[in-house]
């Protein structure tokens, strides 16, 4: 016999968790469903920008966010080789200016973040199931998913299949939903550091120097999530037992004084190491099935947006689903021309920002320190963070053509 609900929901991540959630507490029959039985540090997003932030707000999530620790930070500084650490303390930038009502980005470490999400949906009804393992996804006219759990076949129908299981997505290759990817541009290297006591628990930082770039997010109690960014080339650089100690020590940056903080810290959790590009789905739906989050297609984590896409994808799908009479015939066209500009738009400010901050040598160099000179005296240069921080809508159309782009690296304009 087969179990009904108004969704079954694929993958209790951040996006699943927080759809089942939202849709539960609207009073819905739910199913989510979970493979790991443990959320583990894979080391995933635990920074959401000004405007993700919003979009947490606007479904509700907020106060859940900040009872389960949630903190946010309030200053940012770009320290690089070519600048004065001096002067990039004194203009270092204040965080709650991008967003109103919102006081800065939200740091909350990613599996607590994951739990949280997924004991919110338990308490607001969800059926939700950990252990998990799916063996048919069939989207289309009548929606249905088989799994195993507990040692048996289980099978579930609905409406519609939501598709929130990452990266890999098994609901994207049911659907027959094609996933584009472009080039990777750099390795990206996070950790978790632990005795970093000293380094303000209110201040971002990015910075380069030599053959790598950092950032740093500190998550309240001395703790601090660092990635480091270096040339492709460089693949086995932190590889073997020793890898965290050298990524760590990496991290010893004349342009950046406080980097001895996280030098002196102790690695707090695993060394992962991913190659950063961004990928896309032209259209996130098909019959019976719609996908959120990273399944949609990610943003290189460059520039930290994976979240904020995720959380406005679940309010887009959920206040659809909410006005929707029939679950059946909901019409996603619209997050998909919504998603498609927005992906656009960080695709653009990403590749920006990763050819300016993770590429080394003596080009490179003087194109960082061309930028960062005309910021002092034409701010405008660097409205491609506003996509970042305030929302891709928030910035200028102009701001995302090739002519933003040469204007900001100093080249000839290309196609
Ligand atoms: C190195 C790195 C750093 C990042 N830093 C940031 C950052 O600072 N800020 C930011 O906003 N974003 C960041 N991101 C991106 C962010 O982590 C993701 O965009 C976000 O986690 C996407 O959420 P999701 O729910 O779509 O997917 P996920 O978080 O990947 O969750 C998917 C869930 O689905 C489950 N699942 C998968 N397959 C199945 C299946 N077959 N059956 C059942 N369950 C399944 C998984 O176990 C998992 O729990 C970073 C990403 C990387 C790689």
């Amino acid at each position: 016999m087969a179990a009904h609900y108004d969704a079954i929901i694929v993958g209790g991540g951040i996006g699943g968790g927080a759809l089942a959630s939202v849709l539960a507490r609207d009073g819905r029959r739910i199913l989510l469903l979970e493979k790991s039985t443990v959320y583990e540090d894979h080391v995933r997003g635990e920074w959401i920008a000004p405007w993700g932030v919003k979009e947490v707000q606007r479904i509700g999530l907020y106060g859940t966010l900040r009872d389960a620790g949630g903190h946010h930070l309030a200053r940012h500084i770009t320290y690089d080789e070519t600048r004065d650490p001096a002067v990039a303390e004194q203009t270092a930038m204040p965080l709650a200016m991008f967003v109103p009502d919102v006081p800065g980005p939200l740091c909350i470490g990613h599996p607590h973040h994951c739990q949280t999400l997924f004991d919110e949906a338990v308490r607001a009804g969800a059926t939700t199931l950990r252990g998990v393992n799916i063996t048919a996804i069939r989207p289309g006219a009548t929606p249905e998913v088989t799994y195993q759990h507990n040692g048996r076949e289980e099978v579930a129908r609905a409406p519609l299949i939501v598709g929130a299981d990452g990266r890999l997505s098994e609901t994207r290759q049911a659907a027959a939903i094609t996933l584009h990817q472009d080039k990777p541009h750099h390795w990206f290297t996070g950790l978790l550091v632990e005795g970093a006591g000293q380094w303000p628990d209110d201040l971002q930082a990015i910075g380069t120097e030599g053959d790598f770039g950092f950032l740093a997010f500190p998550q309240g109690h001395g703790r601090v999530r660092v990635y480091g960014g270096y040339a492709l080339a460089q693949r086995q650089r932190f590889a073997g037992t020793e890898g965290p100690r050298h990524f760590l020590d990496a991290f010893a940056m004349t342009s950046s004084p406080g980097n001895r903080f996280l030098v002196e810290g102790r690695p707090a959790g695993p060394l992962f190491s991913y190659f950063n590009n961004d990928s896309w789905t032209d259209e996130p739906f098909a019959p019976g099935t719609v996908l959120i989050g990273d399944a949609a297609g990610w943003n290189d984590p460059i520039v930290g947006l994976g979240l904020s896409i995720t959380y406005r994808d679940v309010r887009i799908v959920s206040d659809i689903l909410k006005a929707a009479p029939d679950w059946a015939k909901a019409d996603f066209r619209p997050f998909g021309e919504e998603r498609r500009e927005r992906m656009r738009r960080l695709r653009f400010a990403a590749h920006l920002q990763a050819a300016l901050d993770m590429e080394f040598g003596a080009r490179a160099r003087a194109r960082r320190q061309r930028y960062h000179d005309m910021m002092l005296t034409d701010p405008s240069i660097g409205l491609h963070g506003m996509a970042v921080m305030a929302g891709p809508e928030t910035a200028p159309a102009e701001i995302f053509t090739p002519e933003h782009r040469a204007r900001v690296l100093g080249e000839e304009v290309t196609a």
